[in-house]
């Protein structure tokens, strides 16, 4: 039996939504950690950053955005592949799902795993799981490293500006309002998950994002980051995060200890620092054993399955 039970399936409480005006043309909807959605209003179109897991969840961003317009949902843009962030994607019958082609490659590669793996790690948020369509949110238009969408007079660029969170990331940029969606590239308050990340790269993009200095920043979870202050402090908390793991999983592995040695030690380290942000305990052990990987033979994350989620829960907290 596990001291601790099986990722978040313990989490059972509702959050308080928020729905965030930050400029004429661009909203958060948020929810006390949980994963966040963007909005943004062009002249004759909206788009939606990131879709809710559920179509059943993804209602509840419609009813707040037809309470601000009734132009039409357009395009529905993916940050990256979770499948928290993609499977509501149908309740916005958008004409477009754009993602990179490395999300897009992604999905083809790992989708379906991740879909099983998801959903038994968080019950909570994937509500009326029965509202998603069989099969896997599929983007219509993929691109590499840079597009631009014009919405009328309003300049949308759908940037990748390095490998973090996952391989293919993608951030979201209002150049005219310096506005910036990041996906789970940034989180504020609550714990970066990083099972499918590449740590090396990770701060690194995090430093191509603070150079296009946005003034606002919604971060995949945690509150909309409205002032240059808090954008600050969302991307030096969360790179220092990702390099408090790594410092403390190289250490280890220099000191020819195991994983699970490895990740006692360095969930004992970071707890006193990080232990009140939401998710910490779903995360951990996923993050140290992705990155005892990276450190030692696999640069490349390994696929997690339903699977073997539950053996590495056991090994590290059994
Ligand atoms: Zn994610």
């Amino acid at each position: 039996m596990s001291t601790k039970a099986f990722a978040s399936q313990a989490d059972l409480q509702d959050k308080q939504v928020s729905f965030t005006k930050l400029s004429d043309h661009a909203y958060a909807y948020t929810a006390e950690g949980d994963p966040n959605t963007g909005v943004v209003i062009g002249d004759n179109a909206v788009m939606v950053i990131d879709t809710q897991a559920t179509p059943a969840m993804a209602q509840d961003v419609i009813r707040r955005i037809r309470e601000v317009t009734d132009k039409p949902i357009k395009y529905v843009v993916l940050s990256h592949y979770h499948a928290v962030r993609v499977l509501g994607a149908s309740a916005y019958q958008p004409e477009h799902i754009i993602a990179s082609q490395d999300t897009y490659d992604l999905i083809v590669e790992r989708g379906e795993a991740d879909k099983a793996s998801e959903i038994g790690r968080f019950p909570r948020l994937f509500r009326a799981v029965e509202t998603i369509p069989p099969g896997l949110t599929w983007p219509t238009i993929t691109f590499t490293g840079k597009m631009t969408l014009w919405l009328g007079k309003l300049e949308v660029q759908l940037l990748q500006l390095g490998r973090g969170h996952t391989k293919g990331d993608t951030v979201i940029w209002l150049p005219q309002e310096r506005i910036l969606f990041s996906g789970d590239l940034v989180e504020f308050d609550a714990t970066p998950y990083a099972g499918d990340a590449y740590f090396r790269d990770w701060p690194k993009t995090l430093d191509n994002i603070a150079a296009l200095q946005p003034a606002k920043l919604v971060p995949g979870r945690g509150a909309a980051l409205i002032t240059p202050e808090h954008v600050q402090a969302g991307l030096a908390g969360t790179k220092a995060f990702i390099e408090d793991v790594r410092a403390a999983v190289e250490e280890g592995v220099r000191a020819g200890k195991d994983l699970r040695a490895v990740y006692k030690e360095t969930y004992a380290r970071l707890q006193p620092k990080y232990g009140r942000w939401v998710i910490f305990d779903h995360c951990m052990p996923f993050d140290v054993t992705r990155c005892y990987d990276e450190v030692t033979q696999y640069p490349d994350p390994r696929i997690w399955t339903a699977e073997r989620d539950r053996q590495m829960w056991e090994t590290l907290e059994g």
